[in-house]
């Protein structure tokens, strides 16, 4: 099977904002776009983006996942680039209208359609170095994807590192290319290193997240993460799965966790510890890595608690559980 995100959809929904206002959205071949070599973003990455699924339901409907949390993330992160604003509005009209442009092509479960909104500066302009792009170009590509989980019942290996940091702190948030530019070279180190598989960032001797993904702790019926601050992404897996545990009657507890309490819980049998992001859901984490030495979580595999809490996700998202919270868009 292809690779993650390689196949595209062949159109894409695209607008431009000329410094003014937004252009009518219009389906453009999606194998490319022309660009100014001077433009903005190619020399000072004034540039955000999405990724969110749509999922084909039981009676072959196709629904969006937390669309709004997406569209209001797109619209901060654009804020905080001093990106020209988005129209939420009409940013969530081209979301659907593309989703329903493809809705035969959305796989079944496990698969689904991956949706990338992407926003960027365009002024050709290379002395705008320290003034933001006027004008802008938004598109929103679709990439039909399996399912991304590798179910071989083994868990991750993770880095904590202490000392390096995956961005600069006060653009943690922003969900933008340059914050993975910038936690590239360590996670390629990581690998080449203790051959692991991602690293947890542990700005201060504290979790923050890894370069695409947040980090859970669960033990005992508590779900740990990180509170919400600028260092880091808000990721809507995040928050669905933090609602999902407290429906099902576990304790959530958002605070600081150090590295010392994750090596510490990491050896009980109750411990499990996992990655969330929208491409995944839940990965385990099998092993911890710090100071050159080697932690199994519990017995290194994926954990039930894991397992149920992914499994919930997917129920819902599959149209197999009720959408209590009303997660899910028409489209
Ligand atoms: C996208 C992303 C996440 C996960 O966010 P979701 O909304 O759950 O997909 C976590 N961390 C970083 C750095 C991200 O870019």
């Amino acid at each position: 099977m292809a690779a993650f995100g390689t196949v595209f959809m062949p159109q894409m929904a695209l607008s431009r904002f000329d410094g003014s206002r937004w252009s009518e959205a219009e389906m453009v071949a999606s194998d490319s776009i022309s660009l100014h070599p001077g433009a903005h973003v190619l020399h000072y990455s004034s540039t955000c983006f999405e990724g969110l699924k749509a999922f084909k339901q039981p009676d072959g409907s196709i629904k969006l996942f937390r669309m709004d949390k997406n569209v209001e993330r797109f619209a901060q992160s654009s804020e905080l680039l001093s990106l020209p604003s988005i129209d939420k509005q009409a940013t969530a009209k081209m979301i659907t209208d593309i989703v329903a442009l493809y809705a035969d092509e959305v796989p079944a479960p496990p698969g689904s359609m991956y949706v990338r909104p992407t926003h960027f500066g365009i002024d050709p302009a290379i002395g705008k170095a320290a003034a933001p792009s006027e004008t802008s170009l938004q598109y929103v590509l679709l990439s039909p994807v399996g399912e991304y989980f590798s179910s071989d019942g083994g868990g991750l290996r993770l880095l904590l590192d202490e000392t390096g940091m995956r961005c600069a702190p006060h653009n943690g948030m922003i969900k933008s290319g340059g914050n993975y530019a910038s936690a590239l070279r360590p996670i390629m180190q990581a690998r080449d290193k203790y051959k692991a598989d991602q690293v947890l960032f542990c700005p201060g001797g504290f979790a923050q997240e890894t370069g695409a993904a947040n980090f859970l702790l669960i033990d005992d019926g508590e779900v740990i993460t990180k509170a919400l601050d600028e260092s880091f992404l808000h990721g809507v897996t995040r928050d669905s799965i933090l609602t999902l545990a407290k429906d099902m009657g576990m304790k959530v507890s958002e605070r600081e966790l150090s590295v010392e309490e994750i090596l510490e819980r990491a050896a009980k049998p109750s411990c499990e510890a996992a990655l969330s992001g929208t491409a995944a859901v839940l990965a385990p984490v099998g092993t911890f890595i710090h100071n050159d030495k080697e932690y199994q979580v519990a017995d290194g595999n994926e954990g039930p608690v894991t397992k149920q809490l992914r499994q919930a996700m997917n129920d819902l998202q599959w149209g197999l559980a009720e959408d209590k919270h009303g997660w899910l868009f028409d489209v």
